[in-house]
């Protein structure tokens, strides 16, 4: 495993638009590897395979392992990981009353708002295997889903807030770029 360079606004690339996988093959699943490794080191809760510059339509996702972890009787730490992976995600149905959270997104690094979406959301997708599933969201795990689905449309949650909000931010984050360039230059 590697870890990628995730990408953040503004970046043309986010933007694009990303394609059907036509095979759940080796190479797809090194990078589907990679992906979860790179969102673990952000640390994040999800990544889409754009955020690291790759146009498919693959995600890989745990919310579990902030709330599952346990402590055994030698007082070992551990942190229960659930990773989960979606290849060409798609809504069959998704419900009419929304709920709302704060998010947040590795490619808008310290920038946070809260956004409706659907409270509940049925999927399906192709798993790390390549085997049809589905799987019905709700709660934090719905939102998630459909924040990174989002992305493979090359949509960020900043799309959703006021134009004025989102000037602001991609303002302060192009300059928080001009910065660490001439860090390291
Ligand atoms: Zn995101």
């Amino acid at each position: 495993m590697a870890l990628r360079q995730i990408l953040t606004e503004p970046n043309k690339i986010l933007r694009e638009k990303s394609l059907f996988v036509e095979k759940v093959d080796k190479d797809l699943q090194k990078l589907m590897d990679d992906m979860l490794e790179t969102m673990y080191a952000a640390p994040g809760i999800g990544l889409a395979a754009i955020q690291v510059g790759v146009p498919k339509r693959v995600i890989v996702m745990d919310i579990g392992s902030r709330n599952t972890s346990e402590t055994l009787n030698d007082n070992t730490h551990i942190e229960k990981k659930s990773p989960m992976y979606f290849v060409n995600p798609e809504i069959i149905e998704k419900s009419e009353h929304n709920s709302t959270y704060e998010e947040g997104c590795l490619s808008v690094p310290g920038q946070f708002a809260e956004v409706d979406r659907p409270a509940k959301c049925h999927i399906k997708y192709l798993d790390y295997h390549g085997q049809p599933k589905e799987i019905k969201a709700e709660g934090m795990l719905a939102t998630c889903i459909q924040h990174e689905m989002d992305h493979l449309e090359g949509i960020l949650f900043i799309d959703y807030l006021s134009k004025l909000k989102k000037t602001m931010i991609i303002k302060k984050l192009s300059k928080q770029k001009k910065t660490v360039e001439r860090i390291i230059v």
